[in-house]
């Protein structure tokens, strides 16, 4: 996570400030020195440093500079597909809705009443072995949570957080030294906790107080660390820790992996991150070919949700302003959200444009009109605003007619489809309604088996549009997922017996099973859980089609 002040003042400059200083940034080793003992907010990173290059085995250096704080950037081009970083965890725990059903050592799913729990703490293991390989880490483990069990106090940190902070401690008290090469307590320590922003805050000072307790919890040990040390390591695990997920994509847990959070975050992200069986390791791999020299990132959250709801989480989450260029407006469809066409129709001297006009990227904001870069024509921001009203509202109709008929609400979205009003609206503004509209359809006809996979693979087949921006082609496990569901759909269709052209919607279902393949091919690797679900997927249809 890059440091948040040196983003916002990026961010305020401007981009073509941003550029020379990108530019000035490849002049060499030395300046970059000189800006590492500049800014003050950014921790020595000699850790950080050698344990990215070592764990991307020298394909990420470590750089510094006041725009992005910490990044990675890349020593040579590399394919789509390319592991970029394998970040081994330094440790993880298990979400709070799984403490009864995933093993706390493995992570591996446990059936019912299965597994072996420990006598003393009750903490959930799959077997013996699992609870032996844990080891004198539970050991001190186990005794602070039957502390914590006995204690009365109050805790205000959830408590996912609280047995990561246990966990961190653990290793950390019995871990003494290291060599630059072991992941250790350091790396952690190196992390940002935006703690000179907090210091003040009600925030901190509820940490310092859990702090407190937590530590009451722990026999006396030498190198104990104090409540405030504590506090920012809870802001540490807030700011830096991974949600960790399953072959499946849900989420089973929380884990530290100290060179990941090298890696900045762009919502026109280059990489995308998957975990090993058990969250081990965290890999990182590139969502596009990459050339020598581009700094990677990867993106913090959804980056298909609609840029004010991008820009919340991160303010809220991460304490930045997204200066990407899709946030920004430079480049990407996110550009076209608001946009339309200039003149789709030729008018009464014939005259046709089909330029894209955009209301908030072609000035300044409070502006009366805006001039089409192509042809110079006038469009009152007024007469715009209204036309992108009255499509919204047209389109919540018919979403809302769709809720209760979904045949009725179909029918209302073809005749938008048609209306002046959205042949004006630029088409990728258009795809981004569709899809929406897509997806909600998919979901309202849940029960209707026949509905459903039209739908989902309209959506399936926008979101991959919107993925073939600026003639290059990013991979997501958003898209793997959105194609695997619509060939699972096309398969549950088939199986039902309703439908007549059988043959085709098997071939339809095997096209989207194969996209979904190449998508988490990519993203995840040949031999993940989710190329390997999707290959069930094929067999079974292959079967099917002869
Ligand atoms: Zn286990
Ligand atoms: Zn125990
Ligand atoms: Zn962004
Ligand atoms: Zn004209
Ligand atoms: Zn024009």
């Amino acid at each position: 996570v890059g440091s948040a002040a040196a983003m916002r003042r990026g961010f305020l400059e401007g981009p073509g400030k941003r550029r020379t200083e990108e530019k000035k940034a490849r002049e060499g080793d030395k300046r970059e020195q000189e800006r590492e003992e500049i800014d003050p907010e950014i921790p020595a990173c000699a850790r950080a440093r050698r344990l990215l290059s070592l764990e991307s085995g020298g394909l990420l250096q470590l750089h510094i500079d006041r725009r992005y704080g910490r990044f990675a950037r890349l020593s040579r081009s590399c394919q789509a597909g390319s592991v970029l970083l394998r970040s081994e965890n330094y440790c993880t725990v298990v979400a709070d809705d799984h403490v009864n059903d995933i093993c706390s050592h493995c992570m591996k799913g446990i059936d019912r009443g299965g597994g072996a729990r420990c006598w003393r703490c009750t903490t959930l293991f799959c077997e013996e072995a699992c609870l032996e390989a844990a080891g004198p880490q539970h050991t001190l483990e186990c005794s602070v949570l039957c502390e914590r069990q006995r204690s009365k106090g109050r805790l205000l940190t959830d408590d996912e957080t609280v047995r990561l902070v246990i966990r961190s401690l653990s290793r950390k008290l019995l871990q003494a030294e290291a060599t630059l090469d072991e992941i250790h307590f350091d790396n952690i320590a190196e992390l940002l906790c935006h703690d000179s922003k907090l210091q003040d805050s009600s925030e901190f000072q509820h940490r310092v107080s859990d702090a407190r307790i937590i530590l009451s919890w722990f026999p006396p040990v030498p190198g104990s660390p104090t409540p405030q040390e504590v506090a920012r390591l809870m802001l540490r695990i807030k700011f830096n820790a991974h949600p960790i997920t399953n072959g499946s994509f849900k989420r089973i847990g929380l884990g530290i992996f100290p060179s990941a959070c090298m890696l900045n975050h762009a919502c026109n992200y280059n990489a995308v991150y998957s975990f090993v069986p058990g969250g081990a390791e965290l890999i990182v791999r590139a969502a596009r070919d990459l050339k020598e020299g581009e700094q990677i990132f990867y993106s913090y959250v959804d980056p298909f949700q609609q840029r004010s709801a991008r820009m919340k989480l991160i303010r809220e989450g991460y304490f930045f302003q997204c200066a990407c260029e899709w946030c920004a407006g430079t480049s990407g469809p996110e550009r076209y959200f608001n946009s339309l066409v200039c003149n789709p129709w030729p008018d009464c001297d014939g005259h046709k444009c089909e330029a894209a006009i955009l209301p908030d990227a072609n000035g300044d904001e409070g502006q009366a009109v805006v001039i089409c870069d192509a042809c110079k024509r006038r469009h009152p921001i007024t007469e715009m605003n209204a036309l992108n009203k009255s499509a919204e509202e047209m389109l919540e109709s018919a979403l809302e007619t769709m809720h209760k008929d979904a045949t009725h609400g179909q029918m209302k979205l073809s005749k938008f489809l048609e209306s002046k009003e959205a042949q004006k609206l630029h088409p990728y503004h258009l795809l981004r309604y569709q899809a929406n509209m897509a997806l909600a359809v998919s979901c309202f006809t849940l029960g209707d088996v026949r509905m459903r996979p039209r739908y989902l693979r309209v959506a399936s087949d926008i979101l991959a549009k919107w993925h073939e921006v600026d003639g290059s082609r990013l991979f997501s496990i958003q898209l793997g997922s959105m194609y695997l569901s619509c060939g699972t759909a096309l398969l549950q269709y088939v199986r039902s017996g309703s439908c007549s052209d059988k043959s085709n919607l098997i071939s339809e279902a095997i096209l989207c099973a194969n996209h979904a393949h190449s998508q988490f091919e990519v993203c995840c690797g040949e031999n993940s859980l989710a190329v390997k679900q999707v290959d069930c997927l094929l067999g079974t249809l292959n079967r099917l089609a002869l």
